[in-house]
């Protein structure tokens, strides 16, 4: 299928993008990976009169680290430049190993960190991820920039804390807080959405588990932190018993949906056996 007409505009500087944002007489949208867009666009379930792509803003474009060993990432980064950057796959591996599980590389070598971010698919990895490592966004629109934490900013399924006039500049990871991880997912076939999926920190107090974080995507309309299992392992040595008990609180707190991908059923009995791998590979990946 082909799209309806639109005009095209590729601002060269953040001042331009919000301006041409901000012009209330059209329907106006960013275009950022166009992973999610452009399908969107062909099969007409989107139809804007201007399509801004951002991915000619210089300042959008980078990638640091801050004086507080914060990550920022800025709207224009490529999922697979994140994954590769070597402060990333140091600081931040749960933040790469999930990248890499997005769809195929020809994905991954367009689509943007951020656009997954807005985009906000309930089976998608980052806004899972971004909840387990308490990230925080940048919104920026004609009232100024406000900073958003991740578990305000996931609103419902595609739906995020972003207004049509603004624009997610930048998402910051702040330094990890835990050390052991791993995200490990279920899929149907290799580089689809996940049909669960589960991201886990673990962080070692001695012989015990000092905080646990432990974040689902694909059971519910948001990301779903679950803090009952969290707390089920807090204190304690992460053997078998502690395992179970922490699988049997996902159990009552997780309520997955079903639809025309998985049966609720299916998603439950995947979200424990991956919380039970996904716990023993983070604690043996633990400093
Ligand atoms: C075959 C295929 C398989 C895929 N598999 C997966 C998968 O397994 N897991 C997964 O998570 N994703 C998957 N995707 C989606 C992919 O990750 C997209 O790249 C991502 O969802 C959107 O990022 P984008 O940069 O391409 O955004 P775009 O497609 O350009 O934009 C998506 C939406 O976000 C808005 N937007 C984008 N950036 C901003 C911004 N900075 N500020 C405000 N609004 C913005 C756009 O207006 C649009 O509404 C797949 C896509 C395809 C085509």
């Amino acid at each position: 299928m082909k799209p309806g007409p639109f005009d095209y505009a590729a601002p060269t500087s953040l001042r331009e993008a919000l301006r041409l944002l901000s012009d209330t007489e059209r329907d106006v949208k960013v275009l950022a990976g166009g992973q999610s867009l452009i399908p969107m666009l062909n099969m007409r379930l989107a139809r804007p009169e201007l399509v801004v792509d951002i991915t000619r803003v210089a300042e959008l474009g980078r990638m640091s680290v801050d004086a507080d060993g914060a990550l920022h990432i800025g709207a224009a980064v490529r999922q697979a430049a994140a994954a590769a950057d070597p402060a990333v796959r140091g600081g931040w591996p749960l933040l790469a190993a999930a990248i890499e599980q997005i769809g195929h590389p020809q994905i991954r070598n367009r689509g943007t960190v951020c656009g997954s971010l807005v985009h906000h698919d309930p089976a998608a990895e980052l806004p899972a991820v971004a909840v387990a490592l308490d990230a925080r966004f940048t919104v920026t629109g004609p009232g100024g920039t406000r900073t958003v934490p991740a578990e305000d900013f996931f609103l419902s399924t595609f739906a995020a804390d972003v207004e049509p006039d603004e624009l997610l500049t930048e998402v910051v990871f702040p330094a990890s807080p835990g050390t052991g991880w791993s995200f490990l997912e279920l899929v149907q076939r290799r580089g689809d959405f996940a049909g669960v999926g589960v991201a886990v920190l673990v962080r070692r107090s001695g012989d015990a588990v000092g905080e646990a974080r432990i974040v689902f995507c694909g059971v519910g309309s948001t990301p779903v932190r679950t803090p009952e299992a969290e707390q089920a392992l807090v204190g304690r040595a992460l053997d078998p018993v502690a395992v179970e008990a922490a699988v049997l609180a996902v159990r009552g707190a997780v309520d997955p949906p079903g639809d025309v991908h998985a049966s609720a059923q299916w998603r439950r009995e995947g979200a424990e056996v991956l919380l039970r791998r996904a716990l023993n590979q983070a604690w043996e990946n633990c400093a």
